[in-house]
C-alpha cells in the first residue's frame, strides 16, 4: 500500500530530474569548473592576461585582517546589497576590544538606482546627513568607510573607480569615475556637514574583516545574496599589478563575471540565457546570474512557465501572474524548501499565482526549487574550492586549515543552502578543514576596521 501511495511522488520527481538534467551538475563537472576557475584566477593576477581577463582579481589595498588594536569612532556606508545601510561603529579598548554599533536602513528607490549618478550620490549624501543629525554628530568630522558592493579598480584604499554596475544598479555617469570623488562632491555641495572618506571596501572584504575580528584564521570573504562574489588573501608575489613581493593583499575576485567570455556555455541552460536577456546587463555577470538571489526566483518561474505550457504542471493552466516577471521571488524558493511547512508554503504561493495547484504540483515545484538552489550551492562550492586550493598551494601545506567569512541574504535565509555548500565544498576539497563563519553583523564592522587602520596610518603621516 505504501508503495502505491508513494508512486506518483517518485514519478513526478524523476520526470523533473530528466527535464532539468542539465541543471544537475555531477561532481566530475564541478571539479572541472573548479579547475577552470583556478585558471581564470591566474589570468586575472598576471600582468599579461589581466587586461583581457574576465575574472578581474582586483587588488584592494587591504593588507591584513584586524589585529585587535583598532579603535575609534567611525561611520560605515553600505551600498549595493539588499539594503542601503549607514552604521556608526565605536571600537574601544577597555581590557578587551569591544564594538558598539548603531544602524539605520534607508530606501533607494528604483528611479534613483537607474537615474543620474549625481542624483544617486546626492541621495547617499542626504541619507548620511540625516544619519549624522540623528546621531548628533553633524559638527564632527568622523572617518567614513564606504562599503560599495560593485567592481572597482583601486590604486589606493580611498579610491574606487567603478568598472561596471551590476545587480539592480544602472545610474548614468558613474562607470569609469571614482566613487569617493563623487560622494565628496555631493557632500561639499550640501555644505551642512563634513566627512572624511578613508576607504572604499567591497562587501566581500568587509565580511572577511568582520569575521576576521572574531577568528584570526579568516582569509576568505564570501557573499551569496543579491549578487555573489568572494575575496581572499593572496601573496603579494603573485599580484603582478601591485609593486612589491612581501606579505599579502586581499584580492576581490569579482567571480560574478566568470563565464562572460563564453567559458561556461556548456553548462548554461535556455533558462539562464533567458534570464540574461531580460537583465539590466546582458552578457555580463553570467556566473552570478546562475547563482545569486536576484535571479533565482525568476529562474524557477521560467522553468514553471515552460513546464506548464507543456502540460507538465497545473494541468496546463497559465495565468497572467505566472507570466509576470518577478512574481516568483527567491524568498519563495527559501520558503518552499523549508522542511516542515515547505509544501504548505508552495500551495500558498502557487495559489496566489492563480494556478490552482494540486498536491503533486506542489511536490513538483518543491523539486524544481531544490534543483535550482542546489545548482547554485554547487557552483559556489566549485569556485570557492579553487580559492581554497590556491590558498593551500600558497602556504605549501598538504592540508589547509582556514576560515571563510560568509554573508548574503540567500545564504542566510535559505534553509538548506549553507549545509549543501559546506558539504559540497568539503567533498571537492577533501584535504581541508574549512570553517564557515556567518558574519552576524554584515560588512559594516569590517569596513570600520579597514577605516580604523587607514585612519591610524594617515594620522602617522600627518605627524
Ligand atoms: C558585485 C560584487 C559584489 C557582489 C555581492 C556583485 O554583483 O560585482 O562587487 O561583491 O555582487 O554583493
Ligand atoms: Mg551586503
Amino acid at each position: 500500500r505504501i508503495s502505491v501511495f508513494l508512486l506518483p511522488l517518485y514519478f513526478s520527481k524523476s520526470i523533473i530530474d530528466k527535464y532539468l538534467y542539465s541543471m544537475r551538475l555531477s561532481d566530475e563537472t564541478l571539479v572541472d569548473i573548479m579547475a577552470r576557475f583556478r585558471r581564470e584566477m591566474q589570468n586575472g593576477l598576471s600582468r599579461d592576461f589581466n587586461p583581457t581577463a574576465t575574472v578581474k582579481m582586483l587588488p584592494t589595498f587591504v593588507r591584513s585582517i584586524p589585529d585587535g588594536s583598532e579603535k575609534g569612532d567611525f561611520i560605515a556606508l553600505d551600498l549595493g546589497g539588499s539594503y542601503f545601510r549607514i552604521l556608526r561603529v565605536k571600537v574601544s579598548h577597555e581590557k578587551k576590544q569591544t564594538v558598539q554599533m548603531e544602524t539605520e536602513i534607508y530606501d533607494t528607490p528604483e528611479d534613483i538606482m537607474h537615474g543620474s549618478g549625481t542624483r544617486l550620490f546626492d541621495h547617499v549624501a542626504e541619507c548620511l546627513g540625516d544619519f549624522m543629525e540623528k546621531q548628533q554628530i553633524k559638527d564632527k568630522k568622523l572617518p567614513v568607510g564606504f562599503t560599495f558592493s560593485f567592481p572597482c579598480r583601486q590604486s589606493k584604499l580611498d579610491e574606487g573607480i567603478l568598472i561596471t554596475w551590476t545587480k539592480r544598479f544602472k545610474a548614468s555617469g558613474v562607470e569609469g569615475a571614482d566613487v569617493v570623488k563623487l560622494l565628496n562632491k555631493a557632500i561639499k555641495k550640501r555644505g551642512d556637514y563634513d566627512a572624511d572618506i578613508m576607504a572604499v571596501v567591497n562587501d566581500t572584504v568587509g565580511t572577511m574583516m568582520t569575521c576576521g575580528f572574531d577568528d584570526q584564521r579568516c582569509e576568505v570573504g564570501l557573499i551569496i545574496g543579491t549578487g555573489t562574489n568572494a575575496c581572499y588573501m593572496e601573496e603579494m608575489r603573485h599580484i603582478d599589478l601591485v609593486e612589491g613581493d612581501e606579505g599579502r593583499m586581499c584580492i576581490n575576485t569579482e567571480w560574478g563575471a566568470f563565464g562572460d567570455d563564453g567559458s561556461l556555455e556548456d553548462i548554461r541552460t535556455e533558462f539562464d540565457r533567458e534570464i540574461d536577456r531580460g537583465s539590466l546587463n546582458p552578457g555580463k555577470q553570467l556566473f552570478e546570474k546562475m547563482v545569486s538571489g536576484l535571479y533565482m526566483g525568476e529562474l524557477v518561474r521560467l522553468i514553471l512557465v515552460k513546464m506548464a505550457k507543456e502540460g507538465l504542471l497545473f494541468e496546463g493552466r497559465i495565468t497572467p501572474e505566472l507570466l509576470t516577471k518577478g512574481k516568483f521571488e527567491t524568498k519563495h524558493v527559501s520558503a518552499i524548501e523549508k522542511s516542515k511547512e515547505g509544501l504548505n508554503k508552495a500551495k500558498e504561493i502557487l495559489t496566489r499565482l492563480g494556478v490552482e495547484p494540486s498536491h503533486e504540483d506542489c511536490i513538483a515545484v518543491h523539486h524544481v526549487c531544490t534543483i535550482v538552489s542546489f545548482r547554485s550551492a554547487n557552483l559556489v562550492a566549485s569556485t570557492l574550492g579553487a580559492i581554497l586550493n590556491q590558498l593551500r598551494d600558497n602556504k605549501g601545506v598538504t592540508r589547509l586549515r582556514t576560515t571563510v567569512g560568509v554573508d548574503g541574504s540567500l545564504y542566510k535565509m535559505h534553509p538548506q543552502y549553507a549545509r549543501r555548500l559546506q558539504k559540497t565544498t568539503r567533498r571537492l576539497v577533501p584535504d581541508s578543514d574549512v570553517r564557515f563563519l556567518l558574519s552576524e553583523s554584515g560588512s559594516g564592522k569590517g569596513a570600520a576596521m579597514v577605516t580604523a587602520v587607514a585612519y591610524r596610518l594617515s594620522a602617522q603621516h600627518r605627524l
